[in-house]
């Protein structure tokens, strides 16, 4: 017999880590499976990072750090805010959790009531939905259109605030769809914010430097809502480090205290030598950031070049991250000969077993009609990964 929360019941599995799981099972059985589910980085940590790292250790970074972060590293994020993002956070503001991921939750965790909205625009990051719910909260989708290159207007955000309304999650560039919003667009939605006192925005800009059109803007530099933003980021994505899990946000003080009393009860500080990595990584910034975020560009027009040759497949281009967002409506209802492809979630498995290529269904992105596709790959995987699943899209009638 189990006895789990009714809590633990109400969250679902991660769709990304669950994909990413069958590929690396079906890898192990022998089957050559190419994965783009799994939205990291290919590429290595910096050498000059993991220098920084095994110092630590051998300096004898081996004690409990503070539960908020070191203080040189809080002190850096400060600095990467100000100079980088325009925004002036102390360091008491500022809080160091494991990953961006844990930075949300703290967040979330900290500010939602049970019954709170909290407006989602979909397509959205999976695991926004879940913490929210699991939270208490109530999830309030947005839809952005594939024909409005996956981004709302602010009239959208205005009609689905109501008197509940406690959060909106922002982020640009955005996972799954790669969309970046200008700076004019995200003025419009801080003055929808502006004009709701009690409303708040999180912005996770964790795919900040990994941007190839126009530019990056932060949330919290619009100084008119300053004390209404939580600017989530962290270091997996642009120094690839997705392993060291460190993830850091800068937010008005008395939302940090409650992340740091959360941390205090819950995780205590991040790993010592993993804090230290990220001190060297965001201090001293060389060309591999640059370097990476190139190779993902190539990527980016090879396999969008690669896809808008098969037949059916809507996409927008997209401008940042390392993802693309495929619409896959064409597909919905065709029949493979022993079933039908009834959802965005059924082809991903038809793809997987028939095509040996992992990408996740758009079900769990808010996106039923699509299907994301990690191009954080081998231009030569990326190629047979694509001639893979135009052969097994072509097999549908
Ligand atoms: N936000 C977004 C949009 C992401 O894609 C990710 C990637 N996992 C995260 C947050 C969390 O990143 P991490 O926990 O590795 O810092
Ligand atoms: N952000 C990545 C993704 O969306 C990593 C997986 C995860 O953290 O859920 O695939």
């Amino acid at each position: 017999m189990e006895y789990l929360s009714d809590r633990i019941k109400l969250l679902s599995v991660s769709q990304t880590l669950a994909m990413a799981q069958k590929s690396r099972e079906l890898k192990e059985s022998g089957i050559d499976v190419i994965s783009l589910s799994l939205g990291e980085p290919d590429f290595n940590t910096p050498e000059y990072v993991k220098e920084a790292a095994k110092k630590a250790i051998d300096d004898n970074f081996s004690k409990y750090p503070p539960v908020p972060g070191y203080n040189d590293l809080r002190d850096v994020i400060a600095r990467k805010f100000r100079e980088e993002n325009g925004i002036n956070y102390s360091r008491e503001q500022i809080i160091v959790s494991a990953g961006a991921k844990h930075s949300l939750i703290n967040v979330i965790m900290s500010i939602i009531n049970p019954g709170d909205e909290v407006i989602l625009l979909a397509p959205y990051w999976v695991s926004y939905y879940d913490q929210i719910i699991f939270a208490g909260g109530k999830p309030v989708v947005v839809e952005a259109l594939l024909q409005n290159d996956f981004k709302v207007c602010p009239e959208q955000i205005e009609k689905a605030i109501t008197g509940r309304t406690r959060l909106i999650i922002f982020n640009s560039p955005s996972n799954p769809t790669g969309m970046v919003y200008t700076r004019d667009e995200m003025e419009q939605i801080a003055r929808v914010v502006e004009r709701h006192e009690g409303v708040f925005i999180i912005s996770d800009e964790i795919y900040e430097h990994i941007i190839y059109e126009g530019e990056h803007v932060s949330m919290a530099s619009f100084s008119f809502i300053y004390d209404r933003v939580i600017t989530v980021n962290g270091v997996s994505k642009a120094f690839a480090m997705t392993g060291w899990r460190i993830g850091y946000m800068g937010a008005p003080l008395w939302i940090s205290k409650a992340c740091n009393k959360l941390q205090g009860q819950f995780t205590s500080g991040v790993c010592s030598i993993a804090q230290k990595a990220a001190c060297a990584a965001l201090e001293g910034k060389d060309e591999s950031v640059r370097i990476m975020r190139d190779a993902f560009l190539r990527r980016r027009d090879l396999i969008c070049g690669l896809l808008k040759e098969i037949k059916g497949l809507k996409l927008r281009i997209p401008q940042g991250a390392f993802y693309v967002m495929p619409d896959i409506s064409y597909y919905l209802g065709l029949s493979h000969g022993t079933g039908t492809i009834a959802s965005a979630d059924d082809l991903a498995m038809y793809l997987l077993e028939k095509a040996h290529v992992a990408v996740v269904g758009g079900d769990t992105f808010g996106a039923p009609e699509c299907i994301r596709i990690s191009y954080a790959n081998s231009d030569e995987l990326l190629i047979e990964a694509v001639k893979r699943i135009g052969a097994a899209l072509e097999k549908l009638h």
